[in-house]
């Protein structure tokens, strides 16, 4: 009996491989890291074929480790890392994609703003140095053959993984929402976008739904994965809409927030207010929904530098000692502010200059006084950022995802600071892996409809709850008043020099 969907989720870690079961549960979940090159002007590249290796050696695992069968398997689809330009070009078979984070594309971005000054009320973005749309441009100034002989560019390293698997060239509106050539509205390519730069509209990828079945398991594939031939593939979609719906997030104003490397906090909407600035807009798996998303550059990368810096050297679990020290201080860190922005910020600030700083120093700061001080500076940055964006005061409770959320401390400090109950959901790390199996659910015909799936076995999943210390909360609101200073006082310090 066909009983799983096979998901594969192609983060910038790792290419992550689940099977979800008609009960939502999950078995096979295997993980191959994959390496990122940094390059000496910026580049920040990883190579396909790498993420179609993990995927192979996953499958292997299915096969030979657990006994899976292939026939138990009912369809294949896919999640990852989107804003990338991957080509598909066996002329270039080894070209390395250009990952999101590859933000060297300054002056084509300001290019095309130029061209385009109100883009924005079209694509519900304005063109950033990272976006696809001046990757492209950069590519046809300085690899002109190479775009000639490409037959696509796909955006995602699941466009990739389909591909592989189908031959067929497709992406998803959550993924072509971050290219700055789809239009959000219409969820159609705006082939203007490509004629006024020169680039061929027929190389863009076909645009379809999460749902949609784009193609079938390859012969050739067949023989590297062991998947059988003719296995239903489906389009799938990039991981910010994959997450809002392992999160349940299928309504207006559902919010969530994710603390990982970096993070950010999603929430869904019908229609797009794009007056913010610095906020992302992009296409939900449900149609006429959207995920506004704020982003903080700042957030697990500064606690792993706080966990590199001040937990004791002489212990194999580092973050475990960090707790340690964070759980022993006062709430308030006995007066010791930080600023989290150590990597600069693009939101709530937009400013790449932006420093981290400690505030409030005395012959009796403690080292666990520092370390707290840091955690509560990271979540202070979300309080200031959920403010901008929700009313906090109108949720039940807020749903946390990602790395940051394994530890209870910083979720109980989250909890406080924002006085409003956090939620854990139990299989956090497979959420957007979880959350993509949803369309597959109603394709399969396992269920009607998206809410009747997160009905089912989402709203109610397990998760661990931290609810808010109003006495810690009052006192966190008075602290939280000179935390706001901090930034703009500091910005007259260096904008001076
Ligand atoms: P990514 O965003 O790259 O997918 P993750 O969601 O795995 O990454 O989050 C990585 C972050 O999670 C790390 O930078 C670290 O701050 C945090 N983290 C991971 N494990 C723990 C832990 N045991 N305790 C506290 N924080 C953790």
């Amino acid at each position: 009996m066909k009983k799983y969907i096979a998901v594969f989720d192609i983060g910038t870690t790792a290419v992550k491989g689940v099977l979800i079961d008609q009960q939502a549960r999950i078995t096979g979940e295997y993980g191959v890291n994959v390496d990122t090159y940094y390059g000496e002007n910026g580049e920040v590249e990883q190579n396909p074929a790498d993420w179609w290796e993990g995927m192979k050696e996953i499958t292997q695992k299915w096969w030979s480790e657990l006994n899976m069968e292939a026939e138990q398997v009912a369809a294949i689809t896919f999640t990852g890392q989107m804003e990338d330009v991957i080509l598909i070009s066996p002329a270039y078979p080894s070209q390395r994609a250009m990952l999101y984070s590859d933000n060297r594309f300054e002056q084509e971005a300001a290019y095309i703003m130029e061209r385009f000054p109100n883009i924005q009320a079209e694509t519900g973005n304005i063109i950033r140095p990272s976006t696809p749309l001046a990757k492209l441009l950069w590519m046809k100034n300085n690899k002109e053959k190479m775009m000639e002989k490409t037959q696509c560019f796909v955006f995602s390293s699941k466009d990739f993984g389909i591909y592989k698997l189908t031959n067929t060239c497709v992406t998803d509106p959550t993924t072509a929402a971050t290219t700055g050539i789809m239009n959000l509205h219409t969820r159609a390519w705006i082939p203007e976008m490509m004629e006024t730069f020169g680039f061929d509209p027929n190389k863009l990828p076909k645009l379809r739904g999460s749902e949609e079945i784009v193609g079938y398991v390859s012969a050739s594939a067949m023989e590297e994965t062991g998947f059988l031939q003719n296995t239903p593939v489906l389009c799938g979609s990039g991981d910010a809409g994959a997450t809002a719906m392992g999160a349940a997030a299928v309504h207006q104003g559902d919010t969530y927030f994710y603390l990982g490397t970096t993070g950010w906090t999603a929430m869904v909407q019908e229609n797009v207010n794009s007056n913010i600035q610095g906020m992302f807009h992009l296409a939900h798996i449900v149609p006429h929904l959207t995920i506004s998303i704020a982003p903080l550059l700042n957030a697990g990368n500064v606690h792993k530098w706080a966990v590199d810096t001040f937990a004791s050297e002489d212990t194999d679990d580092k973050n475990s000692a960090f707790e340690e020290l964070v759980k022993n201080a006062s709430v308030g860190s006995n007066g010791i502010f930080f600023l989290p922005y150590i990597h600069g910020e693009r939101f709530p600030v937009q400013d790449a200059d932006a420093k981290g700083a400690f505030w409030g120093i005395g012959p009796k700061t403690s080292k666990k006084d520092m370390a707290r001080a840091v955690m509560e500076g990271i979540c202070f940055s979300y309080k200031q950022l959920m403010e901008l964006i929700i009313d906090a005061g109108d949720k039940d409770f807020l749903t946390l995802m990602g790395g940051g959320s394994k530890s209870a401390t910083w979720c109980q400090i989250l909890a406080d600071i924002i006085g409003v109950q956090v939620r854990v959901p139990a299989d956090s790390e497979y959420m957007p892996a979880l959350g993509i199996s949803v369309p597959a659910f109603i394709q399969l015909g396992w269920a009607d409809h998206y809410q009747a799936v997160l009905e089912r076995f989402f709203i109610t999943a397990e998760a661990k709850t931290y609810e808010p210390n109003m006495l810690h909360h009052e006192l966190y609101e008075e602290i939280y008043e000179t935390y706001l200073k901090m930034y703009p006082s500091l910005k007259r310090i260096y904008e001076r020099r």
